[in-house]
């Protein structure tokens, strides 16, 4: 039997088929053309879709995942208008892809499914409390305990990034000063690095000149790294996790970034009475976690029926 799990980005719909063991199989990518509003990206989900009920045929097929940008509900399946998708206001994703295909459908943040697969296949196995953070051009978060992926109330458990860490700080999409996101995400060290070079800089190209001895570009990765910290003392102020999974393509950086993080939490003097280090790892999965994740969800559904 197979599931299908499919990642919702706002640049790229990434669709794939996994089996049980988690092997996933014949993915698709399409371009999102995000532009186009919702009803042009749906019937594009659904060509992929289609495409790989086609391959491994339906009857094979015990559910559907979708991960997407959040904000979006996870218990009533609607997608609530995610900065990055224009004119995805209230859409009741979940219930229109139900309604074609018949099949359960799940639809979950794409952090959460991230964490969902990282816990599952990848660097998470065995972590009863796992505390997933994934930093690209945005940051997101997931918490599983128990092996379960928590939601909250209304959806928006564990948004990592929107953790104020500098209230005076820079403007978040958000709308909100000095989200986590607004000042250590990739996009922030290439707006600092942009500032102090007075030219357009990539993260990528900021990491690789402070790889090669670069002292601006340095102090605006230790300005990113030093907010990262302060969000993951906060993180395990409130979490208690046994492991924090770092993904996303700034965690690509390496060596340098984990030094700093794991000095950061080792000067939580709060912690210290717990006389317990909390490891963080790289994730395993890299850019497919997301469809991963997703595609676990069938099986989470029906192992916890
Ligand atoms: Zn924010």
């Amino acid at each position: 039997m197979y599931s299908i799990g499919v990642d919702l980005g706002g640049t790229k719909i990434l669709t794939g088929v996994l089996d049980e063991q988690g092997t996933l199989q014949h993915t698709l990518e399409l371009p999102t053309m995000a532009a186009d509003g919702p009803d042009a990206v749906i019937r594009r989900m659904r060509d992929t879709i289609d495409r790989m009920l086609d391959r491994v045929g339906r009857a094979n097929v015990i559910g559907i995942g979708i991960g997407a940008p959040g904000p979006l509900n996870p218990h009533t399946g609607m997608v609530l208008g995610p900065p990055n998708l224009p004119g995805w206001d209230q859409i009741p994703l979940r219930d229109e892809l139900h309604e074609v295909y018949g099949l359960p459908v799940y639809l979950e943040n794409d952090a959460n499914a991230a964490a969902v697969a990282e816990h599952r296949f990848g660097a998470g196995q065995g972590s009863l409390q796992m505390v997933y953070i994934t930093v690209s051009t945005g940051i997101g978060g997931g918490v599983v305990i128990d092996g379960q992926v928590r939601q909250g109330a209304a959806g928006g458990f564990a948004e990592i990034g929107h953790m104020i860490v500098d209230p005076d700080g820079a403007r978040c999409n958000c709308g909100n000063r000095g989200c986590l996101e607004a000042v250590a995400s990739g996009t922030a060290i290439a707006r600092m690095a942009s500032e102090a070079f007075g030219r357009a800089l990539t993260a990528e190209q900021v990491a690789e000149l402070a790889m090669r001895g670069d002292n601006k570009a340095q102090q605006v990765l230790d300005t990113a790294f030093y907010y990262l910290g302060i969000g993951l003392v906060n993180i395990v102020n409130l979490y208690d996790p046994d492991l924090i999974v770092i993904g996303g393509g700034v965690a690509r950086i390496g060596q340098p970034l984990f030094a700093a993080l794991l000095q950061a939490l080792g000067s939580n003097y709060f912690r210290r009475s717990y006389g317990m280090d909390v490891p963080i790892v790289p994730a395993q999965l890299g850019a497919k976690a997301g469809v991963i994740g997703a595609a676990a969800l069938p099986w989470l559904a029906r192992e916890q029926a």
